[in-house]
């Protein structure tokens, strides 16, 4: 199982971290190792000061696909390729990634260690979702963090996978995380984090403290 991950695709989280706003979709991923097991508590880890949250809408993936842009030139029916949505967290080591940057070296130790991916339920993706904004939220200890809306993508949903499958396969089963709004900020031990999906709770973590 593959964890594609898309960074900055919204104009306000862009700013909120003094990125420029990207032409294509930024990529990375995560290992399978990266998905924190439903029902398990997340603990902060030890070679980071700055553990941010990032929450996303995630798309679960139901068929293999590969250069999608070429095989539907009139557009990608994101319902053909992914079943399932919800809300997740990308946990991001921000200093870390903020010295790997700089350097100009890889995200990984930034983004893609254990339980840095954290999944909803999921709830099956409909040409009705599809068909209108979707709206997610992020709220940490009780209070709403992060308010999401696709229609604020840079990249929409068919370009997301349009540009994953130029680069890369994707199977049942994998994972697209895609891209936070702007809110993103501290993790502290102890906090609780529950996420929304069109108003619906579709998960609570738990920071151990
Ligand atoms: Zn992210």
């Amino acid at each position: 199982m593959s964890i594609f991950c898309i960074g900055r695709n919204y104009v306000a989280h862009a700013h909120e971290l003094g990125n420029e706003v990207p032409t294509s979709a930024i990529i990375f991923m995560k290992p399978d190792a990266a998905l924190l097991a439903a029902g398990e508590n997340f603990s902060i880890p030890s070679f980071t000061n700055d553990l941010h949250f990032e929450g996303e809408l995630v798309l679960r993936v139901c068929k293999k696909g590969k250069n999608l842009s070429e095989a539907h030139p009139n557009g990608i029916p994101v319902i053909d390729y992914c079943d399932a949505i919800t809300v997740g967290i990308d946990f991001t080591a921000r200093d870390v990634q903020n010295e790997l940057k700089e350097k100009g070296l890889p995200w990984e130790k930034a983004k893609a260690f254990d339980n840095a991916a954290i999944l909803g339920e999921w709830h099956p993706l409909t040409s009705e979702i599809l068909s209108a904004p979707i709206h997610y939220t992020l709220s940490k200890n009780g209070s709403t963090v992060q308010t999401g809306d696709s229609s604020l993508m840079i990249f929409p949903l068919d370009k997301i996978l349009a540009d994953i499958t130029e680069y890369f396969t994707i199977h049942p089963g994998d994972l697209i995380y895609t891209g936070t709004p702007a809110g993103v900020g501290p993790t502290a031990k102890g906090d609780v984090f529950k996420g929304f999906f069109e108003g619906q709770s579709v998960f609570s973590l738990k920071v151990n403290p």
